[in-house]
This record gives structure tokens, C-alpha cells and sequence, in this order.
């Protein structure tokens, strides 16, 4: 079987391609073969860009919508919706908005130089090109160009989308799940204080009493409407997606929603809440998760509650829900040493994460050796974004986590975060990768690839055990032309 498809290869690629084909062995031997290729070229970052580029890359599991676009796309939009500028600080606004002098219209700036000069500030500003330490700290530069782009990117989703499917396919990535929005619902509930209150009131180590608090808010929640707004919810993103146009035999996107860990815990659990609802029925959105710094006055303050709340709308209500949580995106200074124990663990543990994103922290916690274990075990894959935490804790190398989940077993996969702000993708991250841990070799990094659709929210499984058949097919050529190239 395996001969014939050679053959088929063969007679397609014409006579150079046969003459190359008759060297080429079969099985695991190819495999191993190009196992050896990619240690001939892994110190070379130019060929070994090559390779990763032409390599499947399954999916990229972990990313923010907005910050996966790049500048020069909102900048696109902004220019063919004739949006706003402010020419002394580069903000910008959609057009249904009126502004005066600094804003200009996009149609009434000067295209000469003044344009260029203009939209590279407006790049600055957006991602790290060209970025300065002394002007801002790295965290806080990452952190606040969501702020200034998001709006923007709802505004742009389905121009947006585009970009994103035109760079997963181009550098053969077969999936996203990405992260977008935080929908909310416009539900007035009476005595919202009463609730802000006893939220924050109640005891988190009685977890029934917190439990018994958010069984009564979602009841009063959906008293008031909550399904109503989750299928109007889902009926614009299906039209988005629909629009969009992204999905075709060969790719496809798929979403999870999110509250920002930053918000008042009412809030936070109305998102929530809204997002389970969502992604309990819709084939569209596979997961949920918490975003917004980790580190952050109000994150660090609730964290507990956050889990707590995952935790219930899991085991009470919503359990064919999986969900990734953003947990341990923290470093040593970042916060007071004691605070870097037990994030992770209760991300796991208490709220029942099917995923860990960034996970950075790992060796601080309290229960390291036993987290890793139960991920192990359990099949809780990590999500290693090496730009991001180089750009915004200044974690790298060997002081990086990855080898240490990768060692202990636990699923790793390789995603980018946020692409458009870190001005990467995902080649650049098997590239930092291969550089930066010799001890990774090709058959770990393609476990690494296959992990991505593994672990992926994916459903129905059937869909999944499909990406997966794909995949597998298409190691089979990348790893034919590479030998072929090889055999040159
Ligand atoms: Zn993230």
C-alpha cells in the first residue's frame, strides 16, 4: 500500500522526482531519516526556518483574536471603512463615532511620507516592532494595546479572520481556536449590590456556600433571560463565521469565549455563565477560558473565586464544556514569592482545566511533583508560548518550563498567543524551539504537532479522529519531500 502511494508520488513529481524516490526507504525509517535532516540543519536558523514552515503544524490551540491580527490589517480596515485617527497619539476609532481636530479621517490624510511615518507609529503602538524598554515597560506595552485594538478587531472580524486563515494556511497550520470575545448580556438583575456583595463576602474555603450563592445567581440569571442573549449571541458569530468564509476541507477556525479575570466578580461570572450557555450548544465555540493579566490587582484578589466558578458551572451544570485556563503566566518579582504556589494547582484541581495556558511558574508551586504527575496522567496538555513569555515576563531558555513538563510527560503543545502584537507566528515558535532545546528532537517536536489536534476542543469527535487521519497524511508528504530535497 504504502509502495504504491510512493509510486503515485513518483509519477507525479516526473522522472527527477522517481529517480530521487527509488533512494527513499519506507515506514518509520523515513521518519528517522528525516529525524536525521532536521539535526543537520537545526543550528542553521535559516534552513531550519525552511523546515518548520513546510512542516504540518496541526493547529494552534492557544491565541487572542485581537492580538493575533497584525497592525498593518487594522490599519487596512481602519483605511477602507475611512475610520478615525488621532495624529498626535496614534489612537484610533471605527467611523460611526465623531471626533475633532487631532482626529482625522483616514481619507483626509496626505498620502506622501507623513502617511508612512504615520502608520509606523501607529505599528509601534500596536505591537512590539521596533519596541524600546526605556519607554515602557514590555508587560505593560502588551498588555495595553488590547485596549486600544479590540473594539476594532469586532468591528474588522470578518477581515480579520481572513488574515488569520491566510497565515495558518500558508505556514501549513490546519486549525485555530481562538479566542474571541467576552460577550455579555444586557440583563438589569434586581439587588445586582446584594449580589456584588455577598460574592465578595462569602468564605472561599466554605466552597458550598460560594456554590450555593451562583446556583441561585444563575437561576436568576436565566429567569431573566440569559438563554435569550446566548442565541442571539451564537446567531451573530454563525453570521460572522459564515461571512468570514474561512472553513473549507483543508482548514478551519474555531472559537472559545472568555471573561476577563479583571472584571467585578458579578461580571465575571455573567461571562462566564453566558459563555457555557454558548458553547454547551453550538458547534461554533468548543471552549471557554479567563483572559487579561494574571498578575493584576483584581485577578490575584478573586483567583480562587474564578476557580471556584469554573468548578460549579462544570460539575452543576455544563460538564460536556471543556475549557483551557490562562494560569501561572507569572514569574519570580512579578508578584510576592508565596503568590506563585498554587495557581496552576488550582486550575487543575479546583477548577477542573482540560488545558494549563503558559503555565511559566510551574516550579514554584507548592505541589509541583504531584501537578505534573496528575497532568501526566489526566492528559492536561500545556500550552508553551516561548515569544510571549520571553516579551513579557522575560522568561527564556533554560529558564523556561517546557522541558520540565515535557520530561514529566505532560501532553505540550506549541502555540503563539498573540502573533499580531509579537509580530510572529508559529514557525517562529518551532524555531525558537529546535535553537533553544537541542534535547528536543524531530520525533518529539511531530508528537508535539500531533498533540495540537489531540488535545484540541474539537467536536464532534469524529471531526477530530478526521484532522487527525489529515495530519498523519500530511507528515507522510512533508516527510517524502523532504527526503527527496535531501536526496538532491
Ligand atoms: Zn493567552
Amino acid at each position: 500500500m504504502k509502495r504504491k502511494m510512493l509510486q503515485n508520488v513518483a509519477v507525479a513529481a516526473g522522472v527527477a522526482g522517481l529517480m530521487a524516490l527509488t533512494t527513499i526507504p519506507e515506514d518509520q525509517d523515513i521518519s528517522r531519516q528525516v529525524g536525521d535532516y532536521f539535526e543537520e540543519v537545526r543550528r542553521d536558523p535559516l534552513l531550519l526556518t525552511t523546515f518548520f514552515t513546510a512542516m504540518p503544524k496541526g493547529g494552534d490551540l492557544h491565541h487572542h483574536f485581537s492580538g493575533s491580527m497584525y497592525g498593518e490589517t487594522y490599519w487596512q480596515i481602519l483605511s477602507d471603512h475611512d475610520g478615525w485617527i488621532n495624529t498626535s497619539t496614534v489612537d484610533v476609532d471605527t467611523p460611526g463615532v465623531a471626533h475633532t481636530l487631532p482626529w482625522k479621517r483616514f481619507t483626509a490624510l496626505p498620502r506622501d511620507a507623513r502617511f508612512d511615518s504615520l502608520k509606523q507609529a501607529f505599528l509601534r503602538t500596536v505591537s512590539a516592532k521596533d519596541y524600546e524598554v526605556s519607554l515602557r515597560p514590555s508587560d505593560e506595552h502588551f498588555f495595553g494595546t488590547f485596549g486600544k485594538m479590540s473594539f476594532i478587531a469586532s468591528f474588522g472580524m470578518e477581515q480579520g479572520l481572513r488574515e488569520l486563515r491566510q497565515r495558518a494556511v500558508s505556514e501549513n497550520v490546519q486549525y485555530i481556536e481562538t479566542q474571541t470575545g467576552q460577550p455579555d448580556m444586557r440583563i438589569n438583575l434586581p439587588e445586582n449590590e446584594g449580589w456584588e456583595k455577598s460574592l465578595e463576602g462569602v468564605s472561599l474555603k466554605d466552597s458550598l456556600a460560594v456554590f450555593g450563592i451562583l446556583d441561585k445567581l444563575r437561576d436568576s440569571l436565566l429567569a431573566h433571560g440569559a438563554t435569550h442573549w446566548a442565541d442571539s449571541c451564537r446567531r451573530r458569530m454563525a453570521e460572522v463565521h459564515r461571512n468570514a468564509n474561512v472553513d473549507d476541507s483543508t482548514f478551519m477556525v474555531r472559537y472559545q469565549l472568555s471573561a476577563s479575570r479583571a472584571g467585578a466578580p458579578l461580571s465575571v461570572y455573567r461571562r462566564l455563565l453566558l459563555a457555557f450557555e454558548i458553547a454547551d450548544r453550538d458547534s461554533l465555540v468548543v471552549g471557554v477560558n479567563l483572559v487579561s493579566r494574571e498578575d493584576g490587582e483584581v485577578s490575584m484578589r478573586d483567583y480562587q473565586l474564578h476557580m471556584l466558578m469554573f468548578a460549579h458551572l462544570d460539575r452543576s451544570y455544563y460538564r460536556r464544556v471543556p475549557y483551557s485556563l490562562h494560569a501561572g503566566e507569572l514569574t519570580a518579582g512579578m508578584v510576592r514569592p508565596e503568590q506563585l504556589r498554587t495557581h496552576i494547582t488550582e486550575a487543575v484541581m479546583v477548577a477542573g482545566a482540560r488545558r494549563i495556558g503558559h503555565g511559566v511558574d510551574i516550579a514554584y508551586e507548592s505541589a509541583w511533583k504531584p501537578l505534573l504527575d496528575l497532568m501526566a496522567r489526566k492528559k492536561i496538555a500545556i500550552e508553551i508560548n516561548l515569544s510571549s513569555n520571553e516579551f513579557i515576563l522575560k522568561v527564556k531558555n533554560e529558564q523556561h518550563p517546557v522541558l520540565l513538563y515535557f520530561t514529566r510527560k505532560v501532553p505540550v503543545v506549541i502555540s503563539t498567543d498573540d502573533a499580531g502584537v509579537l509580530r510572529t507566528d508559529l514557525t517562529r515558535q518551532y524555531v525558537l524551539l529546535a535553537t533553544r532545546y537541542p534535547s528536543l528532537h524531530y520525533a518529539d517536536i511531530k508528537q508535539m504537532v500531533r498533540n495540537s489536534i489531540r488535545y484540541s476542543f474539537i467536536k464532534p469527535a469524529v471531526v477530530k479522529e478526521q484532522k487527525l487521519r489529515e495530519l498523519d497524511a500530511a507528515f507522510a508528504r512533508f516527510e517524502q519531500q523532504v527526503l527527496r530535497h535531501r536526496a538532491r
